[in-house]
């Protein structure tokens, strides 16, 4: 699969769901944070709010007590406040006492958080929560109370004179007698609400001036209203959150849907509706690499239904499309979970079997074949199956347990890359469907991964070598000609025949290097000879069939040959007849414009194909090189030799030379000699040899040397 496309997957896969569940986790958390934070010091507030009243209350009726310790009914009132307090001296020995005395023992600094205020405060023995009783029995919750007290009846009625605020829990009467107010407190609306109140006792301790310390018992009222508001405020944050997380779990739920979908565009093979290739690789490598499946054998089967483009081109594409998508629903019937099936391209299927052993697997492949064979009555259809199998020792030469270890690492596309090159193998005409990709065909994989790493190493390291196989005149017996025929010393893999890696070559487009490096060797070498003022003779070069598409070819072996020096007609191109097929016209521009450079032109192996005779009188060639298998297993014989003997012929009344190949016995060069056949090549002769004994040939065979050493 494209990176590109992988990439792209799973950064929508990433954006859709997961990135979803992330923002919305870092909300949470960012949300719950500020909320807890701010809670915090909202309640931290509230507290050190209380504590600094209720510390100015005991600390006013600490004044009081100071202030008026020896009058009667200053004590009196005080007796009558509902405010317990005890005086202590300097051992801590209770000297006075107010109320109940339920001070605990062990006191503690504590500080308010702006860090102004610090007292010393003890804990209630009983810690009951204290409630209002009564009317007037209220405790007193004055600000600034001792400097404003002036008077004292004794009736119990309290003069001040007011100038504020004052209290919220009091109904104040107010009497014009004497300069002072009259205060008869009881309970109001307000101090209704205010026995709602949670109230929790602490002793405040406040140092007198005599050295006695003065503890009075406070009561921290928690305000009702204050926790309604915390606890309406809690609602409202749990009420987002939940919003929230109902939002986001929309959002989830319809990315997730949204997702199948890309999903679906992304694995689905719209036109067949079966999985596509994508799919395959990215679940295939899940299923193999993952740790549960190392035990069992796997194999990758490419099935090529091998009739789809004529049944597109008798129905139409989209009948096709039907039927292959019929093909991926017959095929799934016959695999078992954790198998696969995808339409990989156009007439492809690519699919993950398991196997105990291979003959159980062709069975099985071939039962899937018979199956899509009956779909339709009226067809006779034909497959290809490619199979590679995942634990084959003889493929990986490793251990079983080094086996299964690389499943970690396999690549189910180079394993279904093999299983398409088994089916490449697969011969039309002797009618087998499977083959399993075995030893042989991984070694000439492993070789074709040599050949193509080491092309240019050995190009620049001139590992390549030309070698010459002369060709001869058969009524003379004199060298009349030579082919340059490549071979290729490489220090890895020793000497090595054109077979072996020109075909590759062909494939990977590296040919047309070896062509100009052919090209070139061969000028070098015969303006070399001509220099030492030997008689040569015309050299041949073969040019592949990938080298015609360039439009400039000729204007390219010109450049080379010149380039070196070499007159043109020590040189004729060799064309292989496949080539006439592709662009006639092309080449037929390419042979003339040769032809006016000087150079010969011959077709090679003619009648090895499928010859055009008509193609012969449109190519204005000088040379016929007739294909070995004339003179070679069935077609050699009477019948072959009539064919010869016509092929010269015809030759001959389009003005063409002819050279015979592969000949290799007494009767086949007599009887070339009687046909009129120009030139022999063969190992009768000669087979193609190094430079140097090539030139010993020169020498041995004739006298050739056009001055005297
Ligand atoms: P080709 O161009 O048809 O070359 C003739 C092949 O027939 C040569 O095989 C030669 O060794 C072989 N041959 C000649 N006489 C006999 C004989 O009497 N008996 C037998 N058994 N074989 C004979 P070679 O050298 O192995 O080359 C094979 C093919 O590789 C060539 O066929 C040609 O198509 C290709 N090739 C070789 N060198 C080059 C090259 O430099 N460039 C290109 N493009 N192709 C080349
Ligand atoms: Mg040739
Ligand atoms: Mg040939």
């Amino acid at each position: 699969m494209n990176n590109k496309n992988k990439r792209l997957y799973n950064s929508i896969r990433f954006n859709s769901v997961i990135g979803n569940i992330l923002v919305s986790i870092l909300f949470i958390i960012f949300f719950v944070g500020t909320f807890v934070f701010a809670s915090g010091f909202f309640i931290e507030y509230i507290i050190e709010s209380k504590f600094a009243e209720e510390q100015e209350r005991i600390s006013t009726i600490s004044k009081m007590y100071e202030e008026g310790k020896d009058s009667k009914d200053i004590k009196r009132i005080l007796d009558a406040s509902d405010t317990s307090f005890i005086v202590v001296d300097s051992k801590d020995k209770v000297v006075y006492q107010n109320g109940e005395n339920t001070c605990g023992a062990n006191g503690k600094y504590i500080t308010m958080d702006n860090g102004s205020e610090q007292m010393f405060v003890y804990p209630d023995t009983k810690a009951d929560y204290l409630y209002p009783k009564d009317n007037g029995s209220l405790g007193f919750k004055f600000k600034e109370f001792s400097n404003k007290l002036v008077e004292l009846y004794n009736d119990g009625d309290i003069y001040f004179s007011l100038t504020s605020e004052e209290v919220h829990s009091f109904n104040l009467n107010t009497s014009e007698e004497d300069e002072g107010v009259v205060v008869s407190y009881y309970k109001n609306e307000k101090a209704e609400k205010a026995i709602e109140d949670i109230k929790v006792p602490i002793w405040i301790s406040i140092d007198l001036e005599d050295g006695n310390r003065f503890i009075g018992k406070a009561l921290l009222s928690i305000n009702i209203r204050d926790v309604i508001l915390a606890f309406e405020i809690l609602i409202a944050f749990l009420a987002f959150v939940i919003l929230y997380i109902i939002i986001i779990v929309i959002i989830t739920i319809f990315s997730a849907v949204n997702q199948n979908r890309i999903k679906k565009l992304f694995y689905k093979d719209m036109s067949t509706d079966a999985y596509n290739w994508m799919w395959f690789v990215v679940k295939g490598n899940k299923t193999l690499r993952k740790g549960i499946n190392a035990k069992n054998n796997y194999a990758v089967v490419n099935l090529e239904f091998k009739n789809y483009r004529n049944y597109c081109l008798c129905h139409s594409i989209k009948e096709g499309d039907k039927l292959l998508s019929r093909m991926n629903k017959e095929i799934n019937k016959h695999l078992n979970s954790r198998e696969m099936c995808a339409h990989a391209t156009t007439a492809n299927f690519a699919l993950l079997m398991k196997y105990d052993d291979t003959d159980q697997l062709q069975m099985r492949i071939h039962e899937i074949i018979k199956a899509l064979n009956d779909l339709e009555k009226d067809h006779e259809f034909t497959f290809k199956a490619g199979v590679a199998v995942l634990e084959s020792e003889d493929i990986f030469k490793v251990g079983k347990e080094a086996s299964r270890k690389r499943r970690k690492n396999v690549n189910i596309e180079n394993v279904y890359n093999n299983a398409s090159a088994a089916k490449v193998t697969i011969d039309d005409v002797d009618g087998a469907e499977i083959r399993i990709f075995d030893k042989k065909l991984f070694e000439e994989q492993q070789w074709t991964d040599f050949v193509h790493e080491k092309q240019w190493q050995a190009l620049k390291g001139e590992e390549f070598l030309v070698y010459y196989q002369p060709k001869y005149d058969p009524k003379t017996n004199n060298l009349n000609g030579a082919e340059a025929l490549i071979r290729w010393q490489s220090p890895e893999a020793g000497f090595i025949t054109p077979g072996r890696f020109i075909p590759i070559f062909e494939k990977n487009g590296f040919i047309t290097e070896i062509d100009h490096y052919m090209i070139s060797h061969v000028a070098r070498d015969q303006k070399n000879w001509l220099d030492q003022g030997m008689r040569c003779v015309p050299i041949s070069v073969n040019v592949s069939r990938a080298h015609f598409v360039e439009s400039d070819l000729a204007e390219q072996i010109v450049k080379m040959v010149d380039d070196e020096g070499c007159p043109h007609n020590l040189i004729e191109i060799e064309l292989t007849e496949s080539a006439f097929f592709d662009d006639k016209n092309a080449m037929i521009e390419t042979i003339r414009k040769l032809k006016n450079y000087g150079f010969s032109v011959s077709m090679d192996d003619f009648g090895a194909g499928y010859s055009s005779l008509n193609s012969l009188k449109d190519m204005p060639l000088d040379v016929l090189k007739l294909d070995a298998d004339f003179f070679r297993g069935e077609n050699a014989g009477e019948r072959g030799e009539k064919v010869v003997s016509e092929a010269i012929k015809l030759a001959k009344i389009l003005e063409m030379r002819t050279v015979a190949e592969g000949v290799e016995e007494k009767e086949q060069v007599e009887f070339l000699k009687d046909q009129g056949c120009d030139l022999i090549q063969g190992y009768y002769f000669a087979k193609p040899m190094p430079k140097s004994e090539f030139l010993e040939r020169i020498d041995q065979w004739q006298n050739w040397r056009v001055t005297e050493e």
